[in-house]
C-alpha cells in the first residue's frame, strides 16, 4: 500500500476519460515543503502567512517575511505558490497585533478586513511577496473577502507596494503576481458573478463557507455534529461560485478540508472544480481515487446530488457513489 502511494507521486491526476485535475498543498509553516515535494504536490495551493505571527510577541517585519516566502519559493523550484495574506483578528493573534475582540470575533475585524483597517500590515505583507515573486511563479490569495471594494483595495496596495520597490530599485516580475479572492462567506459566493470580474482566480474555502452558511462554529465541540459540507445549501454555493468562475474564464479551486477527502472528488469534479489544495499527507489518496473517476458519470453524479434537498439523503448518495468505484 504505502508502495503504491509512492508511485502515485509521479502520476497526473487524471480521470479515465482524461480530465486533468491539479492537486496542490495547503502549509502553515515552511518546514513542510519536504513533504509538500514528497507528495508529488503540483504547487503549494494555500500558504497560511499568519503562522508567521504565531507563538511570539513581537510581529515579523518584511525582511523576515519575505525570507521565508522566498526559501518556499526557491524550494518548490518553479511551481506555483499561492500566498494568503494575514488570516486572523478576532480572538486569533489579537494580543500580539493590539487589538482589542468584539463581541463576536467570526463576525468582526478579521482577514482581509484588518488588512485593511492596519494597512501598514498589508504594505509589508505585500512587500514581502512581491520581493519573494521574484524567485518564482507566486499568486496572492485574499481571506474572507465579501465586497468587491476589498478587492480594489487590496490591488491597490499591491500596485502601490511595486511601485515602491519598482522606485527603490529592485527587480519585479512583469505581470506582478495574480491576486485572487477566498470564497468563504456565503455572501461573496451569492456574487461569484460579480467578484469575477476584480479576481484573477478563485479559492473556496469550504471549512468557513460551512461555518456561516449554517451558523456553526467549527471550533465548538457542542455543534460540530452539525458541521456538514454535504448540505445543500453548502454545495449550491460552491456550484454557483464554480460556474461563475468557469463562465469568466478565471481559475478556481478548494482549499478547504473537503478537498482533502477522497470521497468528496468526484463531487467537486462534477460541480465544475478541477483544482483542489490540501494537506500534503492526503495528495496521494486523492489522486489515487481521481484516477478511477470519470469526468462525465462524476458530471451526472453532481447532477443528481444536486436535486437532493436532504443532507442525509445526500451523505448516503455519495457513500453509494464510493462504493460502487
Ligand atoms: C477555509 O476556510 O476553508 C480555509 C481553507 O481557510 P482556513 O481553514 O485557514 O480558515
Ligand atoms: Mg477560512
Amino acid at each position: 500500500e504505502r508502495r503504491t502511494l509512492a508511485r502515485l507521486r509521479d502520476v497526473p491526476a487524471i480521470t479515465r476519460d482524461g480530465v486533468r485535475l491539479l492537486l496542490q498543498a495547503n502549509i502553515e509553516l515552511p518546514s513542510e515543503v519536504d513533504s509538500v515535494l514528497a507528495a508529488g504536490a503540483e504547487g503549494i495551493g494555500l500558504f497560511r502567512s499568519e503562522f508567521l505571527y504565531m507563538n511570539r510577541d513581537d510581529l515579523p517585519d518584511e525582511d523576515e517575511q519575505y525570507q521565508v516566502m522566498r526559501t518556499v519559493v526557491e524550494r518548490m523550484d518553479g511551481r506555483p505558490v499561492t500566498i494568503r495574506t494575514l488570516d486572523v483578528g478576532g480572538d486569533k493573534l489579537a494580543h500580539s497585533l493590539g487589538i482589542i475582540p468584539g463581541p463576536n470575533p467570526a463576525l468582526g475585524l478579521r482577514a482581509v478586513r484588518l488588512s485593511l483597517a492596519r494597512p501598514e500590515l498589508l504594505d509589508i505583507q505585500m512587500s514581502a511577496i512581491l520581493r519573494a515573486s521574484v524567485h518564482g511563479p507566486v499568486r496572492i490569495l485574499v481571506p474572507m473577502v465579501a465586497t468587491i471594494d476589498e478587492v480594489s483595495a487590496v490591488r491597490a496596495a499591491r500596485d502601490r507596494a511595486a511601485q515602491r520597490l519598482r522606485q527603490a530599485g529592485s527587480p519585479l516580475p512583469d505581470p506582478l503576481p495574480p491576486l485572487g479572492v477566498m470564497i468563504e462567506i456565503p455572501g461573496a459566493a451569492l456574487s461569484a458573478d460579480s467578484l469575477a470580474g476584480h479576481a484573477d482566480f478563485f479559492s473556496i474555502g469550504t471549512n468557513d463557507l460551512t461555518q456561516y452558511t449554517l451558523a456553526i462554529d467549527r471550533a465548538d465541540e457542542a455543534v460540530a455534529h452539525l458541521y456538514n459540507p454535504l448540505h445543500p445549501a453548502v454545495l449550491r454555493l460552491i456550484q454557483f461560485t464554480a460556474e461563475a468562475a468557469n463562465r469568466a474564464r478565471i481559475p478556481v479551486g478548494v482549499c478547504g478540508e473537503v478537498a482533502g477527502d477522497p470521497r468528496y472528488a468526484g463531487l467537486l469534479l462534477g460541480l465544475g472544480i478541477h483544482d483542489l489544495s490540501m494537506s500534503a499527507t492526503n495528495i496521494p489518496v486523492v489522486k489515487k481515487r481521481i484516477r478511477t473517476l470519470d469526468h462525465i458519470q462524476s458530471r451526472g453524479f453532481a447532477q443528481q446530488v444536486m436535486g437532493q434537498g436532504d443532507p442525509v439523503r445526500i451523505g448516503q448518495l455519495l457513500e453509494q457513489f464510493n462504493r460502487d468505484a
